[in-house]
């Protein structure tokens, strides 16, 4: 049996010419980044803001909301003054409020562009979450914007930071699997009606933007390389109106230079669940659930070893993790593990997957 998961060091690189915020005092040891909150949701009140309460270098200061009765509840339970609430007409105010280091942008993903780039202008770093935009445009229109305006831009990717998939990253270099030749990775479930997702305005696609994303992901770090071409399908089979403006299912395949190939699978028709399976010449890892908030599973067999463990890393650690990684780049001065740059990769890919989609044909990515 090899040990449990998690002795995996977090990734980060040193980065030269930035300067501290001008609302930083004291040493990094003693202080904590002040996140200023931009969306009232499902993420932000059930995960982040939980996670930022158990963080170690984090703090809630700020919420953004339209509506003032819930956002002076929350503020009430993160100890935040009423001064600090802020709607979407006033939200240049935050620039004026030298407690906020930080923000995280957690609204639908049409706005991440318009609220990042506001944010970044304002003087606040910003955390923003997946997928980071709608377009390949608005993500390097956010990424100018945050260099232009000297703040740091990580796009939420918490699996990059969380030990399952860290452990997974790191016994493949170490050659556990051999020569990785296969991977596949499915992420979907059963969306109800009357959500934003399913709107092309808001959710910028279907499942892959949302959802299938994090297979993309995975399939890049776990290869360690760019994919060459992708190749997809996508399909409506439930014609009840979910799915007038977004894809309901859809398939891909990627072909990476080592001659690696995936396939990964996602849906808002039906709850496919979420796993990876790298095959490769002398082993085997799989991931099930791999990408959810906790009870991540991970077993495999290699030359000599073989596995079967659950992580012991309870909801929210992966968000106070995350935003601890971000309060310490911001602290130290170090690029995040998912700057800006990465979200722009993932968002031409799925740019790419989807055009294969409509012209039927494979679609060249290097
Ligand atoms: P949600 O619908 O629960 O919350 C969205 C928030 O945005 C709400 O408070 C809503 O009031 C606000 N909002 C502001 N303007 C709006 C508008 N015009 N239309 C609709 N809502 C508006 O969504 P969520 O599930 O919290 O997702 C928010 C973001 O977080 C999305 O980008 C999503 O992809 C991402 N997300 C990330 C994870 C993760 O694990 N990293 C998980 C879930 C969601």
């Amino acid at each position: 049996m090899l040990g449990a998961a998690g002795a995996v060091p977090l990734a980060g690189q040193a980065v030269s010419g930035f300067l501290p915020t001008r609302s930083t005092t004291g040493t990094s040891e003693e202080r904590r980044i002040g996140y200023g909150i931009v969306g009232l949701g499902r993420i932000s009140m059930g995960q982040f803001m939980p996670g930022v309460r158990i963080s170690q270098r984090s703090k809630v200061v700020a919420l953004v909301s339209g509506h003032r009765d819930k956002a002076e509840r929350v503020a009430d339970q993160y100890g935040v003054s009423r001064q600090a609430i802020y709607g979407y007409d006033n939200y240049e105010a935050i620039a004026h409020n030298a407690e906020i280091d930080a923000l995280y942008i957690a609204l639908p993903n049409g706005l991440h562009a318009e609220y990042t780039i506001r944010g970044a202008k304002a003087g606040k770093h910003v955390l923003c979450e997946k997928p980071m935009a709608n377009s390949v445009a608005e993500c390097e229109q956010m990424i100018a914007a945050c260099r232009e305006a000297g703040r740091k831009l990580m796009i939420a990717y918490r699996c990059r930071l969380e030990p399952t998939n860290l452990r997974a990253i790191e016994l493949i270099r170490q050659g556990f699997v051999g020569t990785v030749e296969t991977i596949h990775s499915d992420d979907g479930f059963a969306m109800r009606s009357g959500e934003w997702r399913l709107t092309k305005k808001l959710g910028g696609g279907g499942p892959l933007m949302d959802v299938g994303i994090y297979s993309l992901q995975a399939c890049r770090y776990l290869t360690g390389e760019e994919p060459a071409e992708v190749s997809g399908i996508s399909s409506v089979m439930d014609h009840d109106g979910r799915f007038a403006e977004v894809e309901e299912n859809l398939v891909w395949m990627m072909r990476f230079p080592s001659g690696v190939i995936t396939t990964c699978r996602t849906t808002y028709g039906v709850p496919l669940g979420q796993c990876f399976r790298v095959n490769g010449t002398k082993g085997w890892l799989e991931a099930e659930p791999c990408f959810g908030y906790e009870g991540l599973h991970m077993k495999g067999k290699g030359e000599g070893a073989e596995f079967d463990d659950a992580t012991n890393d309870p909801s929210p650690h992966q968000f106070a993790r995350e935003a601890d990684h971000f309060a310490g780049c911001i602290l130290e001065n170090r690029e995040p593990v998912t700057p800006g740059e990465e979200g722009l990769r993932d968002m031409r890919l799925i740019t790419a997957i989807y055009r294969s989609c409509q012209e039927g044909r494979p679609v060249k990515t290097a």
